[in-house]
């Protein structure tokens, strides 16, 4: 077995940032599960924070109510790709965070920075527990930029917004799937909100690599992103 000291020069962090329907998530999971490392889904975690806000009377639209109750719900985040859970309170939280109702506050309540403050350092926990190990994908929209800047692979994907909406609507459900223009729109809005906040917002860092996903397959962006992972574990 692999002695802490041996695991912590191996482990690998992988930041993968970009706005929703690029195939993030997707692509996370699958590259953490070909690499045998853990994953992280920063996006369930704000979900999270907003499903407590609204199930436990907060006003979303109130940064101080928001601000105020930042600290009290207890999340915990799986790291296994294979079954990405989130709880909140103890609670099974993955199905009520896809609601159309926490897709639609998730901006608001995620531009908060004390909001911001308490999962960023929940994100870091749970970063450098896997640092001691064989390392973790973690995506988001401010992993690269603001969570983990020391970060060995960052990644930031793109597609146009027509591809987008498209992908986003082949994953929602009956009447929700059927209306591209309207995704398209609540994409745009979501990621104009995200993109425009005071606090660490969706940006592309510095030295991340951009991947243009609009014309790849899933299976083209997940061999891109191995490989770029390999080439930095050779450099070692
Ligand atoms: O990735 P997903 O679409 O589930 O993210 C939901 C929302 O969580 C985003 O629209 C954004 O407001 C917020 N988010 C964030 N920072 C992250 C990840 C997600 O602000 N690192």
């Amino acid at each position: 077995m692999e002695n802490g000291a041996t695991a912590a020069r191996t482990a690998v962090i992988v930041a993968i940032d970009g706005p929703s329907g690029t195939g993030k998530s997707s692509t996370s999971r699958a590259v953490a599960a070909q690499l045998g490392l853990s994953y992280l889904d920063t996006g369930a975690q704000y979900r999270a924070m907003t499903w407590w806000m609204i199930s436990n009377g907060v006003d979303v639209r109130d940064p101080a109510a928001v601000a105020t109750a930042a600290g009290k719900p207890v999340l915990v985040s799986g790291t296994d790709p294979a079954d990405p859970a989130i709880t909140v309170d103890g609670v099974d939280a993955a199905g009520p965070i896809r609601t159309r109702e926490v897709t639609s506050a998730v901006s608001a309540v995620s531009a908060v920075p004390e909001v911001r403050a308490v999962i960023t350092e929940l994100q870091r926990s749970i970063a450098s527990a896997a640092a001691s190990s064989r390392g973790i994908v973690v995506e988001g929209r401010d992993i690269g930029t603001t969570v983990l800047p020391d970060a060995d692979v960052k990644i930031f994907l793109t597609a146009s917004p027509e591809a987008r909406a498209a992908r986003r609507s082949g994953e929602l459900k009956g009447k929700e799937a059927a209306d591209v223009a309207a995704t398209r729109e609540a994409l745009i809005k979501r990621d104009a909100a995200d993109s425009s906040r005071k606090t660490s917002p969706l940006a592309k860092a510095d030295d991340a690599v951009e991947v243009d996903t609009t014309d790849l397959t899933l299976r083209q962006v997940i061999d891109r992103v191995v490989t770029l992972v390999e080439e930095k574990r050779a450099e070692r």
